[in-house]
């Protein structure tokens, strides 16, 4: 990589991030994309997308990145595969440390995304997209009138279960204690519904069946008796959290209590020069079309901070 000062850094290359490289892009401020440990975001990590305008029979999550990123590049933004480990935004130009590479930008738009939190069992990757989602506005449709379950006992799984009542004949949430982290308000809008049927008190050793490639059933276990069990179910949607990936702008940036990076007017930081966008900020919508609006807004911020500083 050349040693001159960018004028525009793209941290992530999903929605968000392929969108504000699109658009500096055509500004000709020869963007340049840090790819980050999860090419494409989120959306490389699901099945078909119904919900993004302009795909009248749906698209494919990588396919729909893919040529987002192509998009881009066609007006030259350059791409890196690269993990950003530590950033300097306490002088312009920028500073921002790869392993040993270092890129020294005058605008940086941080669209590094949030990484869903998954139970880490041995199966669980590989049936992602077959069944094992974190994600129900995405998937959910795909197990019309099936069984599903979904793992956790905070809001985010008290809606998920809810939205998921939609589609499923029946959805088991499973959560490992027999207390819930969930609003009350959250919890009894799930409990009210007789769709949902609760399992406390247990976890998830395993999920089947791998050699199917689809999933079959949860290999459960309760944590009180240890008995352990085989339960059917077509999906299984996890709704454990999400943890953004910010943790390299520690002290240098505002954010929440949970990481997510605190923005004012959609996209700026408390730093002059430096946006955010996409899901590392947005803790409400997560969606790919929002983190594409977002993306934009971040790029005309990027290209008139430096129009108006003469460059
Ligand atoms: P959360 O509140 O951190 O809840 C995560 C849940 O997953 C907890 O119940 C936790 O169990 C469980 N969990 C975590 N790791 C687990 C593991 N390895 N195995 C099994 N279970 C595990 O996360 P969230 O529900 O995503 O919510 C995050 C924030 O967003 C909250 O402030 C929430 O209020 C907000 N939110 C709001 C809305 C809304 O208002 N519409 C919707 C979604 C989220 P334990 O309880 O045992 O720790």
């Amino acid at each position: 990589m050349d040693n001159s000062i960018r004028n525009v850094v793209v941290i992530g290359s999903g929605c968000a991030g392929h969108t504000a490289a699109l658009y500096t892009a055509r500004a000709k401020l020869n963007p340049l994309v840090i790819e980050g440990h999860e090419p494409g975001g989120q959306l490389s990590l699901t099945t078909l997308v119904e919900n993004f305008p302009g795909f009248p029979d749906g698209i494919q999550g990588p396919e729909l990145i893919e040529n987002m990123r192509k998009q881009a590049a066609r007006f030259g933004a350059e791409y890196h595969l690269g993990h950003v480990a530590k950033a300097d935004l306490s002088t312009r130009p920028f500073t921002l440390s790869l392993g040993k590479d270092t890129i020294r930008t005058r605008t940086l738009i941080i669209a590094s995304g949030a990484s869903a939190r998954w139970l880490g069992l041995p199966n669980e990757q590989a049936l992602i997209g077959h069944g094992v989602s974190s994600c129900a506005t995405c998937d959910g449709f795909f197990f019309s009138g099936q069984e599903i379950a979904v793992i956790g006992g905070g809001d985010s799984a008290m809606e998920e279960a809810t939205f998921l009542t939609r589609f499923a004949s029946k959805v088991t949430l499973i959560h490992r204690r027999a207390e819930f982290r969930a609003s009350k308000i959250m919890l009894e809008r799930a409990q009210k519904n007789e769709k949902i049927h609760f399992l406390t008190n247990t976890v998830v050793d395993d999920v089947l069946d791998v050699t199917k490639k689809e999933v079959t059933a949860l290999r459960l276990r309760n944590v009180k008796s240890g008995e352990q069990w085989d339960f059917p179910t077509s999906a299984m949607f996890l709704g454990i959290g999400h943890i953004p990936n910010a943790k390299m702008f520690g002290g240098q940036l505002d954010m929440d209590q949970d990481g997510y990076l605190k923005t004012t007017n959609n996209v700026f930081t408390r730093v002059p020069g430096v946006y955010a966008c996409g899901d590392v900020q947005d803790r409400r919508y997560r969606q790919a079309i929002t983190a594409a609006g977002t993306g934009c807004m971040a790029a005309l911020e990027a290209e008139k901070f430096l129009e108006e500083e003469g460059h």
